[in-house]
């Protein structure tokens, strides 16, 4: 079936009427990729799943609740709208900005953008500017101008981003025909879409498609933990830009999510993340972004932890858990060559390439 997007793969579910005009990359419907390497080098009775968010249309889930706020930004009559980002807002709201032909600014903080994102900001047009400060810092002024001006706020504390973003939940039910998996895990930046994946559950869940509820698990970067540490972090850090955040906006909605659930909320250290993305990497094939490892990361913890050895699986004899790999590997190739062994030089001649590649290289040559 061909793919229109999540506003009209789920239309029921989503705040728009037969009038609305959609704004649609056809995002959505990706990959739920069985991991069964990982799965077996993480604990034996672990079946891990991968949604790779990494295959939306700009690269990264924000394309799911981008293509719901600038939707409703249109139809609400803005001509301008405006975000904070650490990257792939800005890509996304860029995308869907020039696809609606409206205007975009983006706010990032400087330098701490992955070089991906910020190429995606300024192809599509949008006008950026780098604030000398963190997230935090640019948020707060984001929400001051889209109060005192008419400019439409397009991060993820606009109700539609959420609404678009639940779609994700829905299609994991759908691809399990209705059978919710045991865990979720996911990383958590500024909390936007842990909010948004519970309330796509229990919505599902409300309307009789699933048979229950996933219990939810969120994982911060050590250096930038707040939910995990009980206070804003006035200066977080972690190589995984996309959730160097220090004052989750939706804090209080990814602490329910937690408790409602029965999951909880951890950190990694960014050792544990960048191990994690090269394992994902070089046992699955699957190119995610540093963040979005944190999920994996976060598994290889509670699994040394002994956590998963008394859950009872709801149904089958193993532990179903999907991982959301939020974002592509290609948006922050710096990182990635950072991580990986070096490519080799040689000379131009096959003995030096057998020679490489372990090869015993015969006499006559
Ligand atoms: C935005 C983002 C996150 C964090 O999501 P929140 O909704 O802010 O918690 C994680 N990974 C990637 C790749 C992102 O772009």
């Amino acid at each position: 079936m061909r793919n229109n997007g999540i506003i009209a793969r789920y239309r029921a579910h989503m705040p728009v009427s037969d009038d609305t005009r959609i704004i649609s990359l056809n995002e959505g419907s990706t990959p739920l990729v069985p991991a069964l390497a990982l799965s077996a080098a993480i604990h034996p009775r672990l079946e891990i799943h991968l949604k790779y968010e990494g295959l939306n249309p700009t690269g990264s889930f924000k394309d799911r609740g981008m293509t719901m706020a600038i939707t409703k930004a249109v139809e609400d009559k803005f001509e301008v709208v405006m975000c904070a980002s650490t990257g792939n807002t800005s890509a996304s709201a860029a995308a869907y900005s020039a696809r609606a032909g409206i205007k975009c600014a983006v706010l990032i903080p400087e330098g701490k953008i992955a070089f991906g994102k910020l190429s995606q900001a300024m192809i599509h047009g949008a006008t950026v500017i780098q604030v000398k400060g963190n997230f935090d810092d640019a948020l707060n002024l984001v929400r001051k101008i889209c109060h005192d001006y008419p400019v439409a706020l397009v991060n993820s504390v606009n109700p539609y981003r959420i609404e678009g973003q639940k779609s994700g939940a829905f299609e994991i039910i759908d691809d399990f025909d209705g059978v919710a998996p045991d865990f979720q895990a996911m990383p958590v930046g500024n909390a936007g879409n842990i909010t948004a994946y519970w309330k796509g559950y229990k919505e599902y869940h409300a309307c009789g498609k699933s048979d229950a509820l996933p219990r939810m698990l969120g994982f911060q970067a050590a250096g930038s933990a707040p939910i995990v540490l009980g206070h804003p972090v006035e200066k977080p850090q972690t190589f995984a830009t996309a959730i160097r955040i220090g004052n989750p906006a939706s804090w209080k909605q990814a602490v329910a999510a937690r408790d409602e659930s029965g999951g909880l909320i951890d950190m990694v250290t960014d050792d544990e993340i960048r191990e994690a993305y090269k394992m994902l990497a070089s046992s699955e094939g699957v190119f995610c972004e540093p963040a979005s490892a944190s999920s994996v990361a976060g598994l290889i913890k509670l699994s040394g932890q002994g956590f998963f050895d008394a859950v009872q699986p709801r149904t089958g004899d193993k532990i179903r858990v999907v991982c959301i790999l939020t974002g592509h590997g290609l948006k922050d190739p710096d990182n990635a060559i950072a991580c990986a062994e070096e490519p080799v030089t040689v000379e131009a001649r096959e003995e030096a390439i057998l020679e490489v590649l372990g090869y015993s290289v015969p006499a006559f040559v």
